[in-house]
């Protein structure tokens, strides 16, 4: 359902509550410069204002709605509303859910929205009503809210009917001291917090599914990302590079307002070599030297841990054992946000964020992997494969990264 006359889009946050009267100050300012700066991204014309425990944007009929898609992809977002905004009175607010019903009703009938955008006849409704902050502020209930409004709404419908624990369709109401909100629908948010609030974290980025979703992931929970892409000569090649850009790219969309280059490192040749001297283990010692080149970055760029789309078992290289073994290489925490997840839960997420179609451009190139890899290493069978010098190499590696502006 539209929410027909609105032009302020309401913003609830998510974790923020939790936090003491000074943190959550500074995590709603972030919040705002957040959402400001996707509005200007996308050349949306409006205001961000800081009002109670919500966010308000002052925005027009005109871009109401792009402004809450804007607010609704900030991260500590929970949902965003488009709004009518009106007087905080009793006549007031039932006139606008009058108004709300008769002109969806309306599009229903002419067939101007898709079917399940509008209340349709017979289906049932709700009004959900509620006041917040001064309760001796105004004169009539949340309650007499919701039965005046329902009766008005009842009115404007072809046939309704009223359901309260599972409407079709819900008339919601949240009344101000001054001025009340009406709204059809709450957009849902990644939640999270915002971006920034947190320090930096490396993401190892590598073209595919997975680690583009680890990569928004931290960022969801505040943290910005240093993309690191590891080049890897005959072993990667053009389009899988080209893979791993526009998936950072779409993630960029996400944080307009953070630099987010990738450090492209030249790994061609120790993967060379790795493929000439490593049998059984090479995909370990590789796994080692990336997230030691992964160290190497975090500590150029102030960041304070390697995010990887790993999972428990998804490839031999990732069985739990040998995540125990590999994980030993860096000094770092290496978080893994999709370590429990199935592949499809992550295939789902990468389609929700808008990496998924960029994470399967075609790439041709060779394969690493042994034909028996080892599943079940120990530190030892490790050590013993890894050829001279692996870690300088991986210094070397980083130092020698050139930073792609995207
Ligand atoms: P993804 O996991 O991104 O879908 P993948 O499955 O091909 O790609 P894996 O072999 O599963 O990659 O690698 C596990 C993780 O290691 C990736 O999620 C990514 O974080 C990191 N990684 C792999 N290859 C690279 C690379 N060339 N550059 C940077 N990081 C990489
Ligand atoms: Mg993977």
């Amino acid at each position: 359902m539209r929410q027909p006359g609105a032009d302020t889009v309401l913003v609830r946050h998510a974790d923020l509550g939790v936090k003491s009267g000074q943190v959550q100050t500074e995590m709603e300012r972030r919040l705002r410069d957040n959402i400001e700066a996707l509005l200007d991204d996308r050349g949306i014309d409006a205001e961000v204002e800081r009002r109670w425990s919500r966010l308000l944007v002052h925005a027009s009929e005109d871009t109401v709605d792009a402004a809450a898609d804007a607010a609704a992809d900030a991260f500590g977002v929970r949902s965003a509303s488009p709004a009518l905004v009106v007087p905080s009175e009793e006549d007031a607010i039932v006139d606008a859910l009058a108004r709300t019903a008769r002109e969806n009703a309306a599009e229903a009938e002419n067939g101007d929205a898709e079917a399940e955008e509008t209340i349709q006849p017979g289906d049932a409704f709700a009004v959900d009503a509620r006041r917040a902050g001064n309760a001796d502020a105004h004169p009539f209930t949340s309650k007499d809210l919701e039965r005046e409004g329902g009766a008005a709404v009842w009115d404007e419908l072809d046939d309704p009917e009223v359901d309260l624990s599972d409407p079709a369709a819900t008339f919601y109401v949240e009344c101000r001291e001054h001025e009340a909100f009406v709204f059809t629908e709450k957009r849902p948010g990644p939640g999270g917090l915002p971006l920034g609030t947190q320090a930096k974290v490396v993401a190892l980025v590598s073209g595919g599914i997975d680690s583009p979703v680890a990569a928004w992931e931290v960022m969801k929970r505040g943290a910005p990302i240093v993309p690191v892409y590891l080049e890897l000569g005959d072993y990667g090649g053009p389009d899988h590079e080209a893979r791993a850009m526009e998936t950072v790219r779409r993630l960029a969309e996400y944080a307009p307002n953070y630099e987010m280059p990738v450090w492209k490192v030249p790994a061609g040749d120790v993967m060379d070599a790795l493929v000439e001297e490593v049998g059984a283990a090479r995909m370990l010692v590789y796994r080692r030297f990336m997230y030691r080149v992964a160290e190497h970055v975090a500590r150029e760029t102030n960041a304070t841990g390697i995010v990887t789309g790993e999972a428990i078992g998804q490839k031999s290289s990732q069985t739990a054992r040998n995540l125990g073994v590999t994980s030993t290489a860096a000094d770092m925490p290496i978080h893994r946000p999709l370590l429990t997840m199935d592949k499809n839960e992550i295939t789902e997420r990468a389609r929700r964020i808008g990496t998924f179609r960029d994470s399967t451009i075609p790439a041709g190139c060779n394969r690493i992997a042994p034909d028996f890899p080892e599943t079940n290493a120990t530190a030892e069978i490790v050590d013993n494969a890894e050829p001279e010098a692996l870690y300088e190499r991986a210094k070397e590696a980083a130092e020698n990264a050139t930073k792609v502006e995207l």
